[in-house]
């Protein structure tokens, strides 16, 4: 999930809304914006999916 928002120039800023990490500014296209977006390696997404998948195993054995 990412938030971008338009400049006065006409270009975008996408930032994380995991991390909150602008992940790139000024950037011209849209395609450029979903290509940056693509290379974000997110540590909190990684870390909330982890978290899930736990919670997820952990319900599963404690159904008799
Ligand atoms: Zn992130």
């Amino acid at each position: 999930m990412y938030s971008r928002t338009q400049n006065e120039n006409g270009t975008y800023n996408t930032r994380c809304l995991y991390c909150f990490m602008t992940i790139a500014s000024s950037v011209e296209t849209d395609k450029e914006l979903a290509r940056l977006e693509a290379r974000h390696i997110c540590p909190e997404r990684a870390l909330a999916e982890l978290l899930e998948q736990e919670k997820a195993i952990e319900s599963r054995s404690h159904v008799n």
